[in-house]
């Protein structure tokens, strides 16, 4: 997908885009429709050059009901959720969490994701957080070396981060997984209500 001004993104209508554009801003908690187009948040992203739509593009074809087209960019898989944009936006508005609800429709509606390593590092993040409670950065950090075959790169910094302590070699794990158990099995709850609604 190419970079373009974002008065050139094509509207179209399929009789969803109302219902999605609504599932997005309740996913996010934001309002899309705040966004006046300013520019602000694509010139400070630091991760910009790096992107095929600018986060202002995102957040516009989701405005134009285009969420179908936006859960197929690159962008909201190279958003780290920084925050340097929200903090920057006149109306107040947290493009992370716009880009975090896109992510999580992109899974849902099963689309090609065009950063397979990122998303799978996400996976193993959340798996790791998800068994403990705590993230065990060199179990996820062995999971994606596995994951994408590439077992040796980066192998310097590796030992760099064990002689440092940086990576635990006996997994932590919080007290009250009880906590961690409702607050995934309410998480859950909101995903399949998301469901229902679609
Ligand atoms: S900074 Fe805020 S108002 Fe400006 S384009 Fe980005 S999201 Fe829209
Ligand atoms: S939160 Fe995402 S879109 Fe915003 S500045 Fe950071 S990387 Fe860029």
């Amino acid at each position: 997908m190419q970079k373009s001004d974002p008065t050139e993104i094509p509207i179209r209508n399929d009789g969803k885009e109302k219902q999605l554009v609504k599932i997005t801003n309740h996913l996010a908690r934001q309002n899309v429709s705040l966004c006046w187009q300013c520019l602000t948040c694509s010139g400070g992203c630091p991760f910009a050059d790096h992107m095929d739509l600018l986060p202002n593009q995102v957040i516009r074809l989701v405005q134009l009901g285009q969420v179908k087209e936006a859960i197929k960019c690159k962008t909201i898989w190279i958003c780290v959720g920084c925050h340097t944009c929200s903090t920057n936006c006149p109306n107040s508005i947290d493009i992370g969490a716009i880009m975090d609800a896109l992510r999580q429709l992109a899974i849902r509606y099963g689309v090609a994701i065009p950063e397979k390593d990122i998303f799978r590092f996400h996976k193993y993040i959340f798996g790791s957080i998800q068994r403990s409670g705590r993230l065990n950065k060199l179990e996820a950090m062995i999971q994606f070396k596995l994951g994408t075959g590439r077992v040796f790169s980066d192998i310097k910094s590796g030992i760099k981060m064990l002689n440092r302590g940086k990576l635990e070699l006996i997994p932590q794990k919080i007290k009250d997984t009880g906590e961690l158990d409702r607050i995934l099995t309410h998480y859950d709850k909101r995903r399949r209500s998301f469901k229902a609604h679609e």
